[in-house]
């Protein structure tokens, strides 16, 4: 199973991502993890992405486009992978493409979760996530067992530095401008499935593993 997850800030994408990746056994590929992974380790590209990701802006494409280039070249990437929060621009999309053909790769479904403004705004403002292991709660909607602590492995949560209101206001105009009209991009290849992202997360997965259905 070959997926892209689209989707603006704060619609859930990382957290069907986990279940998907679980039910599919596939590679999850989230390029805002492999950001952030890089900013805790303090690496060079941790250090130059950093400087878009505070202020809400887009990495620049070339940075982008190589990561995924590599990690698709992998060979766990052969019987499927799940792309998150890439591609986010007309140029990733084409890149992707690209890099799809030379590995004769088809894409099955591009899945767009849709969640309007004022609840992508209280989704992330409310998000928390796991310093060790990157599992997403949200302090109202999806509260771990004990607070501020993960259910998964037991280490503590933490606040994304860019999970303010004001910066995700940033990132949902960004989102508009620049990810929004990937929809009709996918639209038109026939692969495109919109996914209603305001129900509970449950349904949400089931909604999507209707579509997907049952084999790997
Ligand atoms: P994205 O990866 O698209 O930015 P996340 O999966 O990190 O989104 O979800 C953003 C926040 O919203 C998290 O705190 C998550 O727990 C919460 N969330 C995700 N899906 C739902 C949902 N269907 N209903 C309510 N809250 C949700
Ligand atoms: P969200 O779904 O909440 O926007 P992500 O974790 O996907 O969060 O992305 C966080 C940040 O990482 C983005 O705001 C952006 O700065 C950077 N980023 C992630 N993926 C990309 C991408 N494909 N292109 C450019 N920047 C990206
Ligand atoms: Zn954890």
């Amino acid at each position: 199973m070959k997926l892209v997850l689209l989707g603006p800030p704060g619609a859930g994408k990382g957290t069907q991502a986990s279940n998907i990746v679980k039910k599919y056994q596939i590679p999850h590929i989230s390029t805002g993890d492999i950001f952030r992974k890089n900013i805790k380790e303090n690496t060079e590209l941790g250090l130059k992405a950093k400087e878009y990701m505070d202020k809400g802006l887009l990495v620049p494409d070339d940075i982008v486009v190589a990561i995924v280039k590599d990690r698709l070249i992998q060979d766990d990437c052969k019987k499927g992978f799940l792309l998150d929060g890439f591609p986010r621009t007309d140029a990733q999309a084409k890149a992707l493409d690209t890099e799809l053909q030379n590995l004769e790769f088809n894409l099955d479904y591009v899945i767009n979760i849709e969640v309007d403004k004022d609840a992508l705004i209280n989704r992330a403002i409310g998000r928390r996530i796991c310093k060790e292991c990157g599992a997403t709660y949200h302090v109202e909607f999806n509260p771990p067992s004990a607070t501020e602590i993960c259910d998964e492995c037991g280490n503590e949560l933490y606040q994304r530095k860019d999970d303010t209101e004001a910066t995700v206001k940033t990132r949902i105009e960004v989102y508009l401008e620049q990810t929004k009209p990937l929809i009709d991009y996918y639209n038109k290849q026939n692969i495109l499935v919109n996914i209603n992202g305001l129900q509970d997360i449950d349904k949400v997965f089931s909604d999507i593993t209707d579509v997907l259905g049952s084999e790997k």
